[in-house]
C-alpha cells in the first residue's frame, strides 16, 4: 500500500520568508465544507514569536523613515494584485472557512476598501497649523508606534486582517498578524502578494498560533499595540491583559443583533433582507441578524420570511459551519428551545450536502414563541438561526434591544421616516440599519460596535484606525525674535 501523502505544513511568514521549526506543535486544519484536512498548522512557541518581533523591529527604522506617499505605493500594487487573484483568494477563503465563493469574494472586496482608504493616507494626514499667539505656530505630526500586532477570528480570513494591517503599515508601523488557527492559510497568500507588490521584508509577518500565542504576544515588551477581533470573553481578556502590560489595545467582541419590524414595513423587502442577514455566511458574522422583534401584527412578514428561508439550501446558497463542535452547539440551541416549548417554524437540524457528508452544515432555522430571557434570545448562537420575539410597541422592542449586553448592530424595517429616526436615536448599538439587516458602514465611515462588542476606544477602521496606529506630537515654534512675549511663549 502507498503511504498517504504528508499533509502540507502551514508555516509562519517572518521577515519575508516561510518558516517552520521542527520543535513546534502542529494542529490539523480541516475544511468545513467536506471535512478534508487542508494541512498541519505550526503553533508558535516563544522562539518564533521572538523571531517575528525581531523581523518586524529590523524593518521598522527604514520603513518609518519613508514618507507616507512612498509607503502606500506597495499597497496600491497589492490591491491590484489581490483583485487580479480574486478567484484564487475566494477559493482559499471558501475552502478553509466554508463560506460560499460569492460570500468569500464579497468579504475580500470589502477588506480591499480599507486598503483603498489606507492608500489615501497622504491626502488625509496633511496636518493642521494654527498661529496660536503672535509669531507662534502650533502644529502636529503623527508618528508610528513601532512593532504592532493583530489577532483575527475564523469568520473572515481575509477581511478582518485587512481591517488592521493596511492602516497600521501605511502609518509606518511593522506588523505581526496572528490569524485564527482555524483559517491560517489565506493570510499566507496575502503575505506573498504583498511581497510581490514590493513591500519590504519584515513589514508584514504572519505568526501562526492559538490562545497561548496571543497571550505571549500580549506579554511581549516590544509589541506596542494590538488590535483584536473575536468573541467577547476573549476580547475582554485580551484587553485586560494588554493594558496591564502597557499596550494600546482595541478588542472587538461578539454580538447579538436585533432587527425590529413594524407593521408598515414592506413585506417583500423585509423578508428578503432579514433572511439574507440571518443566513449569509451561515450566520457566522458579527453583523448577522439574530433576534427579530415583531411589533404588533406582523404575521404576514413572518410568513414571508419563513418562505424565503426555505429557499436557502446548504451547500448551494448557504455555506458550512466552521466545525463539528460549532454545528452541535447551534443544533443544541434549537433543541433546547423546542424542549422549552418554542415552535421551530423552519428547522435546519440534521442538514447534509450530497457528496460532502463529512462537511458541517446547519440549514436555515426560525424559532418562534420564546421568552426574551431564553438563551436562544440572549446568547450569540453564531449560526443561521433567527429567534423571533413579539411585542406590542416600539418602546418594548427598544427595551429588549437596549437590555442586551452587546451593541454591534441594530436594524429597523419600516416605511415611516419618523419611526426609523426614533429607532436610530434610541437603539444601543454602534451600527444602525434602516431596511438593511447587515449595516456595515462603507469606507470612509468606520467599523465598530458599542457595549460588550468592543473593549478600548474608537473604531477599527477609518480615521479612528489611523489614530489607533499612531501617536501625535504637537510642535510649538517661534522663529521671530521680535514676536511679542506672553505668558506661554
Ligand atoms: P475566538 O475569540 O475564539 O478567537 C479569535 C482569535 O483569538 C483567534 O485568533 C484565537 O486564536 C484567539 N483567542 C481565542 N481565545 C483567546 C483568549 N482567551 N485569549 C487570547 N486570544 C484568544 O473567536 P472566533 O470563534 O474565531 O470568531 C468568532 C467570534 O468573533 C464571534 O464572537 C464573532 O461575533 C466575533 N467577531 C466579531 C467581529 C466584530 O467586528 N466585532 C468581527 C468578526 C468576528
Amino acid at each position: 500500500m502507498m503511504p498517504s501523502p504528508k499533509p502540507t505544513q502551514i508555516q509562519h511568514y517572518l521577515g519575508g520568508t516561510l518558516i517552520s521549526t521542527s520543535d513546534e506543535q502542529t494542529l490539523p486544519v480541516e475544511s468545513p465544507t467536506d471535512g478534508s484536512i487542508l494541512g498541519e498548522l505550526t503553533l508558535a512557541r516563544q522562539g518564533s514569536l521572538n523571531q517575528a518581533v525581531e523581523a518586524a523591529r529590523n524593518a521598522f527604522d527604514s520603513w518609518k523613515s519613508l514618507p507616507s506617499k512612498e509607503r502606500v505605493q506597495p499597497l496600491f500594487r497589492f490591491k491590484q494584485l489581490a483583485e487580479s487573484h480574486i478567484d484564487e483568494l475566494s477559493t482559499l477563503v471558501s475552502a478553509e472557512n466554508g463560506k460560499t465563493p460569492a460570500e468569500a469574494e464579497a468579504g475580500i472586496r470589502k477588506g480591499l476598501e480599507v486598503v483603498e482608504y489606507a492608500c489615501s493616507l497622504p491626502a488625509i494626514e496633511k496636518g493642521a497649523l494654527l498661529e496660536v499667539s503672535s509669531g507662534v505656530d502650533c502644529y502636529s505630526r503623527r508618528f508610528p508606534l513601532g512593532v504592532v500586532a493583530g489577532v483575527s477570528p475564523f469568520n473572515f480570513p481575509a477581511m478582518v486582517p485587512l481591517w488592521m494591517f493596511p492602516l497600521a503599515i501605511a502609518c509606518g508601523n511593522t506588523f505581526i498578524l496572528k490569524p485564527s488557527e482555524k483559517v491560517p492559510m489565506t493570510p499566507l497568500r496575502i503575505a506573498e502578494l504583498l511581497k510581490e507588490a514590493g513591500l519590504p521584508a519584515g513589514v508584514f509577518n504572519v505568526l501562526q498560533g492559538n490562545r497561548s500565542t496571543v497571550e505571549a504576544m500580549l506579554d511581549h515588551p516590544e509589541i506596542t499595540a494590538l488590535s483584536f477581533v473575536g468573541s467577547t470573553p476573549a476580547a475582554k481578556a485580551v484587553y485586560q491583559r494588554g493594558v496591564q502590560t502597557g499596550k494600546r489595545i482595541l478588542a472587538l467582541g461578539g454580538a447579538k443583533n436585533h432587527l425590529v419590524a413594524v407593521p408598515d414595513a414592506d413585506v417583500e423587502i423585509t423578508a428578503k433582507n432579514v433572511t439574507s442577514s440571518a443566513t449569509g455566511c451561515a450566520g457566522q458574522r458579527c453583523m448577522a441578524a439574530s433576534v427579530l422583534i415583531l411589533v404588533g401584527d406582523c404575521d404576514r412578514i413572518l410568513e414571508a420570511i419563513c418562505n424565503e428561508m426555505r429557499h436557502i439550501v446548504p451547500g448551494k446558497n448557504l455555506g458550512a459551519i466552521i466545525n463539528l463542535e460549532a454545528k452541535n452547539r447551534i443544533e443544541d440551541y434549537i433543541s433546547r428551545a423546542e424542549t422549552n416549548g418554542a415552535k421551530i417554524l423552519v428547522d435546519g437540524r440534521g442538514a447534509t450536502v450530497a457528496g460532502k457528508e463529512q462537511g458541517h452544515y446547519v440549514g436555515p432555522t426560525v424559532i418562534d414563541g420564546v421568552h426574551p430571557s431564553s438563551d436562544c434570545a440572549c446568547d450569540e448562537i453564531f449560526g443561521p438561526v433567527l429567534t423571533v420575539l413579539r411585542v406590542k410597541t416600539l418602546e418594548e422592542a427598544l427595551q429588549i434591544e437596549n437590555a442586551n449586553p452587546y451593541g454591534n448592530a441594530a436594524s429597523i424595517y419600516t416605511t415611516n421616516g419618523a419611526t426609523a429616526r426614533y429607532f436610530e436615536m434610541h437603539a444601543s448599538a454602534g451600527m444602525i440599519g434602516v431596511n438593511i439587516g447587515v449595516p456595515v458602514p462603507r469606507e470612509p465611515f468606520s467599523f465598530g460596535g458599542w457595549n460588550d462588542s468592543r473593549f478600548g476606544a474608537g473604531d477599527i477602521t477609518g480615521e479612528d484606525g489611523l489614530r489607533f496606529w499612531t501617536k501625535e506630537k504637537k510642535i510649538t515654534q517661534k522663529w521671530s525674535v521680535t514676536a511679542a512675549q506672553n505668558w506661554m511663549s
